[in-house]
């Protein structure tokens, strides 16, 4: 009961912080931003988007807090990059960000890759807000392709990108149908084709945007992260929003939300972790792991693969406390 309690108390405060968000005029912003950074370009209004249409993405981001797993449809804004490149979730992040907030921005785990150093840039550049690159520091994250390996806390939000929002995409191509068989919890489809994917490979076939069932109502698409990540939306402690901008389309997972994976009795949900595999940098054998290929140092050599964690910053943070206490040893 009082667990009950302390959800509802955490999703009133949720809806107020996105309700009761002040509009960034520019005064008050700008001598806020000024303590910032002063590097903010003031021919863009604060954070890109118009006002109007950050307080329009807000309004429909509190319905899909409301309906979780509903996919909400939005206006989605022209920005200056290409829908498919993340204008989903950087339309979201545009419309939360206040100009004390820190934001971190992934792209498969990596801080430093291009994807997420060109929407970094252009958030730097239109709100002049600072940066990190550890997860635990940021009040608000956005990613592609991974949930961060730290925990995140009920004061975070993330942000995913999504390139595809509706899950019955492969079963139904038509929007107009599929919404019809979303609303009326019409999902015998979506198990055939799970069912058809063991038939034809053995197991269910599916190794990224698994489908999950969201508080035994909606099936919901994860975006292209990978099964490791997938049970870190079950009864987690942060706000988890979607933006899939080229498909205008929003959708949530509120703190202490069921999500579960669709899966048979007799194929049950597996992720694609191995105990066995450790991390070449670090050595933890706990995180996702992707495998890069390393260029030789002579070139007569041949190159070769080593797997390293994705989420860069955890890994460095991993290697920095390990030399840290191998130096408290000696
Ligand atoms: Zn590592």
């Amino acid at each position: 009961m009082e667990i009950e309690t302390m959800q509802e108390d955490r999703l009133n405060d949720l809806m107020r912080h996105l309700i009761d968000q002040p509009t960034v005029t520019t005064t008050a912003a700008n001598a806020e931003l000024q303590e910032a950074t002063g590097e903010r370009e003031l021919l863009y209004n604060f954070a890109f988007i118009d006002e109007d249409s950050k307080r329009e993405i807000r309004r429909k981001l509190l319905k899909a807090v409301a309906l979780p797993g509903h996919l909400v449809p939005f206006a989605s804004r022209d920005l200056p990059i290409a829908r498919g490149w993340g204008t989903g979730g950087l339309q979201v992040t545009m419309s939360l960000v206040e100009p004390q907030d820190i934001l971190k921005v992934i792209d498969q785990g990596d801080d430093d890759s291009v994807n997420a150093v060109n929407l970094r840039r252009l958030v730097e550049k239109t709100t002049g807000i600072r940066f990190t690159t550890d997860t635990t520091q940021a009040s608000l994250v956005q990613t592609r392709h991974r949930i961060p390996e730290e925990p995140m806390s009920a004061d975070q939000i993330l942000v995913l990108q999504v390139p595809m929002a509706d899950p019955l995409r492969p079963v139904e191509p038509l929007v107009q149908y599929a919404t019809e068989m979303h609303a009326e919890s019409d999902y015998g489809r979506m198990w055939v084709y799970m069912y058809e994917s063991v038939v034809r490979s053995g197991d269910v076939d599916i190794s990224s945007q698994y489908p999950v069932l969201v508080e035994d109502r909606y099936i919901m698409d994860t975006s292209p992260i990978p099964r490791y990540d997938v049970p870190r939306l079950h009864q987690a402690e942060t706000l988890y929003l979607f933006g899939a901008g080229r498909e205008k389309r929003v959708y949530a997972v509120p703190p202490y939300t069921k999500v579960v994976p669709l899966q048979f009795e007799d194929y049950p949900f597996k992720t694609e972790h191995d105990p066995a595999q450790h991390c070449e940098r670090c050595g933890s054998n706990d995180t996702f792991l992707t495998p890069v290929f390393v260029d030789p140092k002579d070139p007569k050599t041949e190159g070769r693969w080593m797997y390293l964690c994705s989420d860069t910053s955890f890994c460095q943070k991993r290697v920095q406390a390990r030399s840290q206490s191998k130096s408290m040893e000696v």
